[in-house]
């Protein structure tokens, strides 16, 4: 089973995504938590070369292929030898991400991501939870973290908004694998609710 968790920055996709992960190991299932860009060597190589230094350092199409790459190696070495293994695989972010972050933020590449996932790729999550969150919460999360060296954490609220509505027209266009759940509460009630989720889907 592969399941990808999406949403804004700050919606606490990671926080869950995390709590899934122990909540079904607690139940005695083997499960790899990984996360996109990055979650095998190669593929967190490029997210360093993409999310840090200079933003304007590549443009959206070169963006797209070397998200497009990671995802590659990512689900090469790490996703596709776990799902092999019959193990759960819990990812942070996968290509709807790209169809988001690259596809919508800097013009309308939508398209090219979808080509170049369909050549490369071709796998999506069997079941996708979106977390999701009011931008102005969820920025403020985010920046309330801190320490974090990612330049797209500097997205505006305008952005953000652009984005939430994005994620919530895509669980709209794939409606078998997208579950959407409010992300604006406590994050045990957030948990509860994605743990039953989790039992209503079988995991
Ligand atoms: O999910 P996480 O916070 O690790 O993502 C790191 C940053 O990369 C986020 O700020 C997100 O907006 C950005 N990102 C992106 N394109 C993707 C995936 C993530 O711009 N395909």
């Amino acid at each position: 089973m592969f399941i990808s968790f999406e949403g804004i920055d700050g919606s606490g996709k990671s926080t869950q995504a995390r709590r899934l992960a122990e909540h079904l190991r607690a139940l005695g299932r083997e499960v790899v938590l990984t996360r996109e860009p990055g979650g095998s060597p190669g593929a967190e190589e490029i997210r360093a070369l993409v999310l840090r230094g200079d933003p304007d350092r590549w443009s959206a199409e070169t963006e797209i292929l070397l998200f497009t790459a990671a995802r590659r190696d990512h689900l090469e070495r790490t996703i596709l030898p776990a799902l092999a293994a019959g193990k759960v695989v819990i990812c942070d972010r996968f290509a709807d991400s790209t169809r988001m972050y690259q596809g919508l933020s800097r013009g309308d590449l939508r398209g090219i991501v979808d080509q170049l996932h369909a050549l490369m790729i071709g796998r999506e999550p069997d079941l996708t939870i979106l977390i999701d969150m009011d931008p102005a919460l969820g920025l403020a999360r985010a920046k309330g973290r801190g320490g974090v060296e990612e330049r797209f954490e500097d997205f505006g609220a305008g952005l953000q908004e652009q984005m939430r509505a994005g994620f919530l027209a895509l669980a709209g266009e794939f409606p078998d694998r997208f579950r959407v759940i409010d992300g604006g509460r406590a994050v045990d009630e957030v948990a509860q609710d994605v743990a039953e989720l989790a039992a209503r889907e079988r995991l």
